[in-house]
């Protein structure tokens, strides 16, 4: 079969662009679903539920969800955005001075597919440099819809980023968000597992607030009746390091 130059330049091209998005999208998604699997195995190794809460902090919510975890001695893990972090530093502060986690997840919420690697590079970093700058953990990064590119992942190797997924998803800043049963049956089945919540006022209508904070307290009652260890991502982290050393 004749082949001229114009197929070869067209196989070529074809070639270039699945090898592009194989590494720009597939090769950090898959990372991603292997560091998935990981952490589900982790939490359910040591019986542990996380809860995390992201794109805080806000007026109520936030600091709500602190003293109800203060009020049963849990720690939790807050993932802020850097421009409501630096609308509610006290907020950020008093959070802090109680013991939780405080990471960060970017300044705007761009989103890793939708945007140029430089912006959105930009977003994580200054997200990064709001959040420290208000006594948060430079390590601790929830990366914004749970996307990466090469480009992000990358960098967040290279600034030392511990990528901190979830692994349960109760859909609360959507206006259906799941049913208290089926997540609570979840953490029971996989034996824990870290939680995915929102600590923002405006989601996605006033009932949130109830749904996250009837959700904590369900999780509570569920961690004492199965005896499930709620952790913080750095006491989790620091369970896995004492079983690998
Ligand atoms: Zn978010």
């Amino acid at each position: 079969m004749f082949i001229n130059d114009q197929v070869i330049s067209v196989i070529f091209i074809f070639a270039g662009i699945c090898l592009f998005i194989f590494l720009w999208f597939l090769a950090p998604y898959i990372w991603r679903l292997y560091e998935v699997k990981k952490l589900r195995k982790l939490c359910s190794d040591a019986g542990a539920v996380v809860l995390t809460f992201d794109d805080g902090p806000h007026h109520e919510l936030s600091k709500n969800i602190m003293q109800l975890l203060d009020k049963n001695s849990i720690k939790g893990s807050f993932f802020f955005l850097g421009s409501n972090a630096v609308n509610f530093p006290d907020v950020v502060d008093t959070i802090k001075k109680r013991g939780h986690d405080i990471g960060h997840h970017s300044y705007a919420h761009f989103n890793a597919w939708k945007s140029l690697p430089h912006t959105h590079i930009k977003d994580i970093y200054r997200g990064e440099q709001e959040v420290t700058k208000l006594g948060g953990n430079k390590t601790l990064f929830r990366p914004t819809y749970g996307k990466i590119s090469l480009a992000s992942w990358l960098f967040g190797l290279l600034r030392g980023y511990q990528f901190c997924w979830w692994t349960i998803d109760p859909k609360d800043s959507l206006e259906n968000p799941r049913p208290y049963a089926d997540i609570l049956a979840e953490i029971k089945v996989n034996n824990g597992g870290v939680i995915l919540l929102h600590d923002n006022d405006t989601y996605p209508d006033e009932n949130h607030s109830d749904y996250v904070l009837g959700l904590i307290q369900g999780i509570i009652e569920l961690a004492e009746k199965d005896d499930l260890k709620i952790l913080s991502f750095s006491q989790l982290n620091a369970i896995n390091f004492s079983s690998v050393n």
